[in-house]
Parts: structure tokens; C-alpha cells; sequence
């Protein structure tokens, strides 16, 4: 396939980074002000507001300049000492690197091994607890949203196996590509720490993260002792904007605002609905692609289904990057690869974010354009079932 100049907009349907709105990018683009200037401290501490919002807590929230990973080492560095064990519930490539970056901090991990296609079994969580008589664990983490393979974990159900089990462990939820796109709720759900970033669904440029922390996590800070400095929280709680020990990006804040303006005047409820809508789109028309032997879906519990991303799994003995070269080449459609042992055997559509219906048809569209040309056995017409269940969603409004 002959690679074309790219002209027109790219269609970004990767899983994080997202696409940014205009008036988030015109946001961004402030002049440089004093992080400590009035004005300036009024945004971000609206911001902060909203952010505790979308995250639905009412207890401490903490910002990084970093991406994701930041806000994962500020929370274990902040909650725990050296030899304390976690248990990571096995979810795909971003639990297999949390739990490395766990050892890489000098902690012990313990996992709930699972199919990555199916999902880790809750009765496992509890079984793994309830084996713990001496409470060695100290905390479970979970990613909420698991963007290698497009599987959600049920963190209410996760939450409701440790309370069965009886275990003091605090609950540790990755939301960095579900938060603002998904339902989560930190509070109602007993989580402890929620990890997210600001590049997934809060239609951000990437380079900031936060945590969100419950008030027995700031007691287990308390007396934490791996070595930490620039993300000690207790460094952070003694600076005026209770995050940052160094300059703050003030122009994120900006886009923060704005982004926080976007999400409430859609409201989160909606936000989730279009989600949802996009999302089965992308589902009926890689149901259609499948016919017999053709691509499928990579998650097989239907239950657990991503709102944000899909996986999708090629045939035996095709490439996916060769499709997403095809489609980044012919169609500057820039589609998600396969992390860690999946590479090569899946791409990855992500749907979150400033995204509607024209869009996700476009990519689906040069998604099909590009199994053609690929030479991908495939049931054409997968757009047209997209079609169909978007005027149907349409329609009722
Ligand atoms: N966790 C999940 C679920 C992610 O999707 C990602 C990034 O895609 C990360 C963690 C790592 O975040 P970052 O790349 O922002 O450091």
C-alpha cells in the first residue's frame, strides 16, 4: 500500500493520549503566569474542586507533573515500607507493570493470576484474603480499566471481597483510562487511592497526574517509610497548593478548567452514556468483521466490556501492525498496538474522550479499508451494523 501525505485531520483513535478540543487547546495556550498570583491560585483551586467531583471523593487529592506512572510511584512510595506486600489483581500489561514497578520499589507482590480474556474471578480476590491471617497485605490494586485488553474490573465487587474476607488492606484503583469516561465512583466504592492521569478522558495534553487519597491511606503515609522526597506527601501538604513541591504547570490548569467546564456542561452521566454508545458500535461492527473466522473481539465476558477502549484480535498468522500501518499510512487513522505479549496480535480502538459519531465511523471505516487491503479475512459491512445501532441510539434520543 502506497503511503499517502497525510492532509485533513488525523483521526486519533488511540487509547490515551486522546483527542483534545479546541477550546481546551486555546486554554492551554496561556501566557505565563505566577503559579502563587491570586488569579491564578482562584483556577486551581476551582480545579481541584472539580477534579474531586469527576472522582467523586470528598477527601485529599494529590497532583503530579508526570504522566500516569508518577502518580502510581507517589502512591506506593507515600503508603509503604520496604518488604510490605501487595496483591495485584492480574489484568494485562498495566497490572504486569504495576507489579514491577512495586518490586522495582523494594515491595513484594502477590497476584491473582487471570485469563487475560476473561478477566480475574472476584472469588479469587476474597479466596487470596482470606488466606492472609496475618494481614501481610497491605493493600489490593486493581486497574479499573485495563487499556492492553479492554477489560473493566468490578472495583464495587472487588471492594465487597475484602470486606467479606474481613481484610484491613487499603484499595488501591487505577482510573487512568476510565476516570471521566466510565463510572467510578471513589467514595461510595471504598477506594483508597484512585490513580489518573490527565491525557485519557479528561481530554488533556499529557504531562500531569493525580491520586485521589482516602483518609486511612493519609493514615497508613503516616508511617510509611520507602525513601521519597518530591512526591512526599507530607512535603506537599506543607506548600499553599497542597501538591507540587517544585514549579506548578500552571498552563494545565487552564486546560483543566476547561476540560472540568466541558465534562459538567455534557454532565458525567451523559459523558458515560456517549461512551457507552460509541463503544457498542465499535463492538457490533467487529462482531460483524468476525463472521467465522475473521477478527474477534479480545474480551470474551461481555459483562466486563470497556466503554473506552476495544481490543481486537486478529486471526492466526495476521499482523496487526500491519494494519495499523496500512491505516496510519492510506488513511491517517492513528489506531492503538498490542502491549506486551500482545503485540502483534491485537490493535486497539480507542473511543474515549472528544469523540461523536462521525468519528468513530471514520476510523471503523478505514478500519475495514485497511483488513482489505491488509488481506484479513473479514465479513464486510461491519460499518453498516455501527450505522444501524447509532441512528437506533439516535432515535431515542
Ligand atoms: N495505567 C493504565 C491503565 C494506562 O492505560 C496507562 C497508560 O496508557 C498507564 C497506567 C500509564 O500511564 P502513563 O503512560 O500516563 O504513565
Amino acid at each position: 500500500v502506497k503511503p499517502r501525505l497525510p492532509r485533513g485531520r488525523q483521526f486519533f483513535a488511540n487509547p490515551g493520549p486522546t483527542n483534545i478540543p479546541d477550546s481546551i487547546l486555546h486554554a492551554v495556550a496561556h501566557v505565563t503566569v505566577d503559579f502563587n498570583d491570586p488569579a491564578f491560585l482562584a483556577v486551581y483551586d476551582r480545579c481541584v474542586a472539580g477534579l474531586k467531583r469527576v472522582l467523586r471523593t470528598e477527601q485529599s487529592v494529590f497532583m503530579y507533573t508526570g504522566s500516569g506512572h508518577a502518580a502510581w510511584e507517589a502512591s506506593m512510595v507515600n503508603l509503604f515500607s520496604p518488604g510490605d506486600t501487595l496483591l495485584v489483581i492480574e489484568s494485562g500489561y498495566f497490572s504486569e507493570n504495576w507489579a514491577r514497578m512495586a518490586q522495582d520499589l523494594g515491595l513484594v507482590v502477590r497476584s491473582v493470576a487471570a485469563d487475560w480474556r476473561r478477566g480475574a474471578e472476584i472469588g479469587a480476590v476474597e479466596a487470596a484474603l482470606a488466606a492472609d491471617a496475618a494481614h501481610e497485605i497491605k493493600a489490593v490494586c486493581a486497574v479499573h480499566n485495563e487499556t492492553a485488553t479492554g477489560m473493566v474490573l468490578p472495583l464495587p465487587a472487588i471492594r465487597a471481597a475484602m470486606d467479606a474476607a474481613g481484610h484491613p488492606a487499603l484499595l488501591l484503583a487505577d482510573t487512568i483510562s476510565s476516570l471521566g469516561s466510565l463510572d467510578f465512583r471513589m467514595d461510595e466504592w471504598g477506594v483508597d487511592v484512585a490513580v489518573g492521569g490527565s491525557q485519557k478522558g479528561l481530554m488533556l495534553p499529557t504531562g500531569m497526574s493525580f491520586t485521589g487519597v482516602s483518609a486511612r491511606a493519609m493514615a497508613a503515609h503516616a508511617t510509611s517509610r520507602l525513601p521519597k522526597s518530591y512526591f512526599n506527601w507530607t512535603n506537599m501538604l506543607a506548600r499553599r497548593h497542597r501538591s507540587f513541591v517544585g514549579t506548578v504547570p500552571t498552563s494545565l490548569f487552564y486546560g483543566l478548567e476547561e476540560s472540568l467546564r466541558l465534562i459538567e456542561e455534557e454532565g458525567l452521566e451523559q459523558v458515560f452514556a456517549r461512551h457507552a454508545r460509541l463503544a457498542e458500535a465499535v463492538r457490533r461492527c467487529v462482531r460483524h468483521w468476525s463472521g467465522n473466522d475473521g477478527p474477534q473481539l479480545f474480551c470474551l465476558s461481555p459483562d466486563r466490556y470497556s466503554d473506552s477502549v476495544t481490543a481486537i484480535l486478529l486471526p492466526e498468522g495476521h499482523d496487526a501492525e500491519r494494519v495499523r500501518r496500512i491505516a496510519l499510512e492510506a488513511f491517517n487513522v492513528s489506531l492503538g498496538g498490542g502491549l506486551g505479549r500482545l503485540g502483534g496480535k491485537v490493535f486497539r480502538i480507542g473511543h474515549l474522550g472528544d469523540l461523536n459519531e462521525p468519528m468513530i465511523l471514520g476510523t471503523l471505516a478505514s478500519v475495514e479499508m485497511a483488513l482489505r487491503l491488509a488481506g484479513v479475512p473479514h465479513n464486510p459491512g461491519g460499518v453498516a451494523a455501527a450505522m444501524d445501532w447509532l441512528a437506533e441510539a439516535a432515535g431515542q434520543g
